[in-house]
Formats: C-alpha cells, structure tokens, sequence
C-alpha cells in the first residue's frame, strides 16, 4: 500500500481535525502518501484531492470543525454515485480510505468497501449514537459545552425561582441529554429511547414544590420532544414561571475535549494499522477500553440502547 485518503463526511464534530492529525501523521511515518478529500463524499465525487504533509496538519488538534470541511450528498446514496466515487479513488492511486463521520458515512464507506476499496470508518459524531464503541469522537466536548450552559442556567433558575427546560441535542440517542442531566443534577431527564409522560414530570415538580423547592431543570433531548412545546405545557398545568433554553449548535463547536483529541488520536492512528494490515469494511473503535475493528455490518445491526443504570440513577437522584 503507498497511497490513502481521508475524509470528514455528515454532522462536524469536534475532534475530527485530531483525528485527520493521526491518520495523515501515522500514515507518513509508515511512509505512506496521504490525501484529504474536502468536502466528505461530495469533494470525493469533484475529484478534489489534497496532498497532505505533516505540516497541513499542524496545530489543529485543539481546533474544533474540520480543516477538511464536511459535507451531506445525496448523489453518493446511488450506486451511480458510488461507482463514481470508487473510480475516482483508483484514478489517483488510491488503495485505502479512512472515514471520519457518523452511522449515514459509514453506509457510504461500507459500500465502497464492497465494491472493493479498503474502507475504514472513524466514529464521529456529538451524539455517541453508533453501536459497538464506547464513545464517538465529539461526544465528550458536546457534553462538556453543554454542562457548562447548565451550570450557567442553574444560577440564573435559582435566582429567580424558575423552572427551565433545557433542549439539547440528539435526535435518536439521548446520551446527551442522559450525561448532562445527571452533571447537572436536573429534575427529570426526557429521551427518545425511553416513554415518557409529562403527567409524571409535572408530578415531581409539585411534590418539589410541596417540599420548599422553587427551582428545577429538566432536560430534554430534542428526538424526545420540542422544548418549547414542553415548557408550554408544563407552564400551563403547573402555574410555575418556566423558562425554555435550547442549546443548538454551540454543543458542535469548540475546541475538543482532552478525552476526544486522545480518542481522536487512537482512532484515527488505529484506522490507517488496519489498511496496512490489509483490512476493510470495518470500524475501528475502543470497546471496554480497548480497540477493535468492528465490521460495519455488525455495527449496523447491533441495537443501541441508552445506559438503563445511569438513567436510573439520575432518577433515583432527582427524588
Ligand atoms: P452522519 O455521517 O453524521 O450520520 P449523514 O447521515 O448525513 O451524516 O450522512 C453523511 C453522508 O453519508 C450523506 O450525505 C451521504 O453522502 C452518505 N450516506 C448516508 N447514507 C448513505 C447510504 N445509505 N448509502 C451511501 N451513502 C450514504
């Protein structure tokens, strides 16, 4: 193998540029040429590849986004636009590629690599929504950001005797929501994966009431609800000032978390060992702490569940 490419493909996340780091760097060092392709599958379907030196890869792992820019195309959905893609790819030399993306990029990668094209898949996205890894690369810092904007929220509730709701992202997985709900100590956690009825958050908010509480959070992750619509709800059947907050995209940008630019590292280094190593179609993730390729087949059909005990917990906390 002489030559791979790298692309950052769906929703940004920060640590991809950590990732592009580690693939461009432990590509070089094991004497490889290595390209970025701006732009995700579309830059792909444009023929626009980079040349990437150890250089062009220079002080951004603190920097969120991706230099690489990312993309949504739809024309790559088609197995015209796969077979286009794939042809580029062997037109420049290509011989293995790494995708740095969510579960719609590696649908992508995973047909390159059954049309042939030793493919890699990089978990990254805010929303920690891919089976078969402990965290997506972004995941962290999103958390992080939005922790920070609870805090903030918490001081000014409490001030004012108020009740906020606070919409976060993740419109099929609510691992933020569930993580940042228990940082930040809030009232009731509201996600997509778990039925809820409003009846019992109204209920919890009166019982704090009926104990001397004036000020409560709850956090909602947008796939579970608008927030909007629940503040209205919960105002109208409550009587209790509440405020609405949601967070959007602050919780994508912002330079990554120590935890995502180590993750970020390992994963992206991990990716281009395994094209060495001949391999293709596969995720390369961290598992119960350790690495592990992970065919994208199994990845696609493993059931994600929230974690039940850390849902639980936050529960049992907010009594
Ligand atoms: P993410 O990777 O963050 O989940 P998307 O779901 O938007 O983001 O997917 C990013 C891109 O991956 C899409 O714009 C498209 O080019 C490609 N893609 C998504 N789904 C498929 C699919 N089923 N087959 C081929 N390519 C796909």
């Amino acid at each position: 193998m002489r030559k791979i490419a790298v692309l950052t493909s769906g929703g940004d996340a920060p640590g991809m540029n950590a990732a592009v780091r580690a693939v461009v760097r432990t590509g070089i060092y094991h004497g490889l040429e290595v390209f970025g392709i701006p732009r995700g599958y579309q830059g792909l379907l444009n023929g626009t590849l980079t040349p990437m030196s150890l250089g062009s890869v220079a002080d951004i792992i603190q920097r969120g986004g991706t230099i690489l820019y990312t993309a949504r195309c739809e024309e790559f959905k088609s197995e015209q636009g796969q077979q286009r893609g794939l042809e580029v790819l062997r037109e420049n030399g290509i011989e293995g590629l790494v995708v740095i993306g969510g579960d719609g990029s590696f649908r992508g990668a995973e047909r390159l690599a059954k049309l042939g094209m030793p493919t890699i898949g990089v978990p990254a996205t805010i929303d920690n929504d891919i089976a078969c890894c402990d965290l997506t690369i972004g995941f962290d810092t999103a958390v992080q950001t939005a922790i920070e904007a609870i805090d903030k929220i918490r001081d000014t509730a409490t001030s004012h005797d108020r009740t906020f709701v606070v919409e976060v992202m993740g419109r099929h997985a609510g691992d933020i929501a569930l993580h940042v709900g228990l940082a930040g100590g809030a009232e009731s956690i509201l996600i997509p994966e778990v039925p809820f009825n409003l009846e019992t958050v109204i209920h919890k908010l009166e019982r704090g009431v009926a104990r001397g509480k004036k000020h409560s959070i709850i956090v909602v992750a947008e796939g579970a609800g608008r927030g909007m619509e629940i503040g209205k709800y919960l105002q109208e059947h409550t009587g209790l000032d509440v405020r609405v907050t949601v967070l959007g995209h602050i919780q994508r940008g912002g330079p990554p978390t120590a935890r995502d630019r180590v993750l970020a590292s390992q994963l992206g280094a991990f990716a281009v060992e395994l094209l060495l190593a001949g391999e293709g179609g596969k995720m390369a993730g961290r598992q119960d702490g350790r690495l592990c390729a992970v065919d994208f087949e199994t990845v696609f059909h493993t059931p994600r569940k929230p974690d039940g005990y850390l849902f639980d917990l936050a529960d049992k906390l907010s009594i």
